[in-house]
């Protein structure tokens, strides 16, 4: 169990469009065991790569009692209902702001092992593989609310005690890729 620390808005890597995982290795397995556990430590219902400082197409999700993670995902929606309701991240803390989702999506990926998986995800499940695929274009879902919701979000984001403090100093590699992207 390796619980990593969690990247918070202003970090760059959470504006890093991640890379696409090549080698389905043991550091791969390593990265989606320190998702998953740093994910639960946090009590978040997902976490990406980038989120650990780690810029990789990875995350993990915790959505209804289901738990899981997805390499090199994509999605697209079925139908056309959206979703409006309260969204948070572990890289802006303590804080929710209502945004706009789609209300079910299908997402295609590859599992650890390299093998093709498909994830179904309606209303939270479906809200969590947007915002999880978001992290990994570098786009965060501030960026995603109305422009009057954003703008108290980022006035509140900079009033934050945890705002602007430096990012942590990583000693260690799990992956090769991990010092390139910081
Ligand atoms: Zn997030």
């Amino acid at each position: 169990m390796s619980i990593q620390p969690v990247r918070l808005f202003g970090d760059p890597v959470l504006r890093t469009p991640a890379s696409e995982v090549t080698t389905f290795d043991a550091e791969l397995r390593k990265l989606v065991t320190d998702l998953t556990d740093t994910m639960h430590e946090e009590g978040g219902a997902g976490l990406a790569a980038p989120q650990i400082g780690v810029s990789l197409r990875v995350f993990t999700y915790d959505v209804d009692g289901l738990t899981g993670h997805l390499i090199n995902p994509t999605f697209e929606k079925i139908g056309e209902e959206e979703q409006l309701g309260p969204e948070g991240c572990l890289s802006i803390p303590g804080m929710s702001w209502d945004c706009r989702r789609h209300l079910h999506v299908v997402a295609h990926g590859m599992n650890m092992y390299g093998e093709p998986v498909r994830l179904d995800g309606t209303e939270m499940l479906a809200r969590c593989v947007q915002h999880e695929t978001d992290h990994l274009d570098g786009v965060l879902f501030v960026d995603r609310l109305d422009p009057e919701t954003r703008k108290l979000a980022m006035a509140e984001i900079r009033a934050a005690q945890w705002f602007g403090e430096p990012a942590p100093v990583v000693k260690t590699s799990p992956h090769p890729l991990f010092g390139k992207a910081l």
